[in-house]
C-alpha cells in the first residue's frame, strides 16, 4: 500500500549521512585535472599546498574513493540545522492544477540562508585541524561569506572576506551579519591587493565580479602567515561536501518509495546541483537507474548553454590554477543581475564533464521570469526563495505545467537552495516592474572567448 506522503519528510538525526559520496569514483571520464598556470602541467599536491589546506587537497585530487567519512565534529555541526526537510509542494501542485508531484529539498533553514554552510564547516574544520590561524575567501552575493563566517566563529578561526563591490553596497545587512560573526569584509576590487589595484586601473568604476574577488582573496592568503584560501563552489571538494544534500534527499525519497523522474537545480559554480544530483548520477553511471537531470542558469551568465568546454582561468587576475570547464571566459563580467550567486564565468569541472557526456541537460532562464516564479512560489508555499534558487523553481513550474497539458504524473524534485531575505532590493525592482533582462550578445561572448588560454595537452 502506498503510504500517505507528509508535507515534510524529516529524517532523524541519526540518519544523517556518515560519509560524503564522491561521484568521480563512478565516472569513466574523470574531470580533467587542474593545471598550473605557469607550466600548464597538472597541479601536484605540493603546488596546491601553497593555497589550500592539506586534507582538502587530498579530497580535491581523489578520483577513486567513492565514500569519504564525515568527521564526527562536522556531523555534530550539521546537527544544528540538518537533516533538512524534503517538502512535498502540495500547495504549489494545487495552484498549478498539475498531476505532477513536486518535491523540494530546502537548504535555507540556517542563518546563512543557503546550502553553503555544508562546505563552509568542512573547510573551516580542516583548516583548524591543520593548526591555521584563519582563512581568506571571496563572496558574491554574500551567502558563502556568511556561511564561512559562521563556521569560523564556531571553530575560533579568523575569516577575511573579499565581497564583490556591487553586493557590498546593495546588501549592507549581509555584510553586517558577517561582521557580527567576527569576519573582516572588504569590498572588491579593493586597493588592498596588487591585483585589486591593477583591476581598478584597467576598469575604473567596476562593480567587481567573483573572478576579481577570488584573485584578491588568493593574493591576501599568500601574504599572510598561517592562512589558507577557501572557495565556496566549483571545486571537486566543495561538490563532495554538498553531497549531504543528495544523500539525504535519496534517503527521504526511499522511505516513501518515491522515484523521481526529474531532478532540477540552479547552477552557479555547480556545488548545490552537484551535491543534489551526485548520488542519482552515480546510479546512472553504474547503469542502475535513469533520471532526467536539469541544470538551470541565468540567461545573463550562460556558461553551460552558451559557453565553451575548455581550460580557463578560474579568476580574473589569472593567479589560480586553470580548470577544464564550461566557461564564458575569465574576462566575462556578467551584467549586474540579481542572482548574485549565479554570476560566475565557469562551471564545476565535474558537472562540466557530466554535462559533456550527456548525463545532464541545461536551460537558461531570464530574470523577470525567475522572479515571477519566485513570487508565485512564495505566495503558496510560504518560503521567500533566494533569486538563485528561483531559477530551479522556474523550470520546475514549467515542467509541472507541461504535465498539466500532457496529463503525465511526473515526479519532480528540485533544490531550494536558500532564502531571499537579503534580496529585497531585487524583489522591489520586480514589484515596481523595473527589472530588465540582459542577455549577452554573441559578439560579447566571442570577445571573451578570444581570451581563453591556449592549452595543448
Ligand atoms: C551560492 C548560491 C547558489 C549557487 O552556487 P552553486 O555553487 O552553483 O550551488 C545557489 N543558491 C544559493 C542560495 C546560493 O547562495
Amino acid at each position: 500500500m502506498e503510504k500517505k506522503i507528509p508535507y515534510k519528510i524529516y529524517l532523524e538525526e541519526d540518519e544523517l549521512p556518515k560519509m560524503w559520496y564522491n561521484v568521480r569514483a563512478d565516472m569513466k571520464n574523470k574531470p580533467a585535472p587542474l593545471l598550473n598556470p605557469g607550466t600548464l602541467k597538472p597541479m601536484t599536491a605540493e603546488e596546491l599546498a601553497g593555497v589550500f589546506c592539506d586534507e582538502l587537497i587530498q579530497q580535491e585530487l581523489d578520483d577513486d574513493t567513492a565514500y569519504i567519512p564525515i568527521p564526527e565534529e562536522i556531523i555534530n555541526f550539521y546537527k544544528m540545522y540538518r537533516p533538512s526537510p524534503l517538502v512535498r509542494a502540495y500547495c504549489l501542485e494545487e495552484k498549478l492544477q498539475t498531476p505532477a508531484k513536486i518535491y523540494y529539498k530546502f537548504e535555507g533553514n540556517n542563518t546563512s540562508g543557503s546550502h553553503k554552510l555544508n562546505s563552509a564547516i568542512a573547510q573551516a574544520y580542516y583548516a583548524k585541524k591543520q593548526g591555521l590561524k584563519g582563512v581568506t575567501t571571496e563572496t558574491g552575493a554574500g551567502q558563502w561569506g556568511t556561511a564561512l563566517s559562521m563556521a569560523c566563529a564556531y571553530l575560533g578561526l579568523d575569516c577575511k572576506v573579499y565581497m564583490v563591490k556591487v553586493s557590498y553596497e546593495q546588501k549592507p545587512f549581509r555584510r553586517e551579519v558577517m561582521r557580527t560573526y567576527g569576519a573582516t569584509v572588504t569590498p572588491s576590487p579593493s586597493d588592498t591587493t596588487e591585483v585589486g589595484r591593477r583591476i581598478l586601473a584597467e576598469h575604473p568604476g567596476t562593480t567587481g565580479s567573483l573572478g576579481c574577488a577570488i584573485s584578491e582573496a588568493v593574493e591576501a592568503e599568500t601574504k599572510l602567515d598561517g592562512y589558507k584560501y577557501v572557495l565556496g563552489s566549483v571545486l571537486n571538494q566543495v561538490l563532495l561536501h554538498q553531497t549531504v544534500i543528495g544523500l539525504e534527499t535519496k534517503a527521504a525519497l526511499e522511505k516513501y518509495n518515491i522515484k523521481p523522474d526529474m531532478i532540477i537545480g540552479c547552477a552557479g559554480g555547480g556545488s548545490n546541483l552537484g551535491g543534489l544530483v551526485s548520488p542519482f548520477i552515480g546510479e546512472m553511471l553504474r547503469g542502475e537507474n535513469q533520471y532526467q537531470i536539469i541544470a538551470v542558469e541565468p540567461a545573463s551568465c550562460p556558461s553551460l548553454t552558451r559557453g565553451k568546454f575548455a581550460y580557463d582561468f578560474c579568476d580574473t587576475g589569472k593567479v589560480c590554477p586553470l580548470a577544464k570547464m564550461y566557461t564564458l571566459g575569465s574576462n566575462f563580467i556578467p551584467s549586474a543581475n540579481h542572482a548574485g550567486g549565479l554570476r560566475y564565468h565557469g562551471m564545476s569541472p565535474i558537472l562540466s564533464q557530466l554535462y559533456h557526456d550527456g548525463y545532464m541537460e541545461a536551460r537558461s532562464v531570464e530574470q523577470t521570469a525567475v522572479f515571477e516564479a519566485a513570487t508565485q512560489f512564495a505566495r503558496v508555499e510560504g518560503i521567500l526563495p533566494a533569486p538563485e534558487s528561483s531559477h530551479a523553481i522556474r523550470v520546475a513550474i514549467d515542467e509541472a505545467i507541461k504535465c498539466r497539458e500532457t496529463g503525465e504524473e511526473k515526479t519532480i524534485v528540485f533544490g531550494l537552495t536558500g532564502t531571499g531575505y537579503f534580496d529585497m532590493v531585487a524583489y522591489g525592482k520586480y514589484n515596481d516592474k523595473e527589472m530588465n533582462d540582459y542577455i549577452p550578445t554573441d559578439e560579447e561572448l566571442e570577445k571573451s572567448f578570444s581570451t581563453l588560454p591556449e592549452v595543448n595537452l
